[in-house]
């Protein structure tokens, strides 16, 4: 028996020559299950957005489109699209409140931390305060109130941060 090609995506063995893989590779039930192998990975947001600019399928909406994942019009409904839509637009909420979410929770726990290191620290009087990260925070936080005065005209760096300035944070980035 001479060499044999395996095709992982068909689960089917053939002749290992060049021109028999070939043309399998160029079938179209080959070419199916590969697009079908790889849509299973796509995440929402990548298939809404490939579906969306797509016509839909007449020949699918009447059960005969033999082309799949690889057919050049859509094979999702107008509710599913709808409905695809709704989720990553809530999935993208969600995630915006998560981040927002937790920025609250830091702030939270660095106060908490501080109470508590406060309780237990020898000097009573120790605002500072050693966090995970190896970042020493001096508590309360303060801003000098001389600056506030002129608030728009400051650089960057020293303006006053307000709460809805991390709004649009990616804290990801921060590392
Ligand atoms: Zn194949
Ligand atoms: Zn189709």
């Amino acid at each position: 028996m001479g060499k044999r090609y395996h095709c992982d995506y068909c689960d089917k063995t053939m002749v290992a020559a060049p021109s028999i893989v070939k043309i399998h590779i160029k079938g179209l039930v080959h070419q199916k299950l590969v697009q079908e192998h790889y849509q299973q990975f796509k995440d929402p947001e990548t298939i809404l957005k490939e579906e969306a600019i797509k016509k839909p399928c007449l020949r699918f909406a009447s059960g005969q489109c033999q082309f799949g994942a690889i057919c050049r019009f859509s094979h999702y409904t107008r509710e599913q699209l709808i409905e695809l839509r709704q989720y990553v637009t809530s999935k993208g909420k969600a995630e915006f409140d998560n981040r927002t979410l937790s920025f609250q929770d830091l702030y939270q726990k660095l106060q908490n931390d501080k109470c508590k290191l406060q309780d237990n620290a020898d000097d009573k009087n120790s605002t500072t305060l050693y966090d995970s990260n190896g970042v020493t925070h001096v508590l309360p936080w303060t801003y000098n109130a001389t600056l506030e005065s002129y608030d728009e005209n400051l650089p960057p760096s020293i303006k006053k941060m307000k709460l809805e300035d991390f709004k649009d944070a990616e804290i990801v980035e921060w590392g």
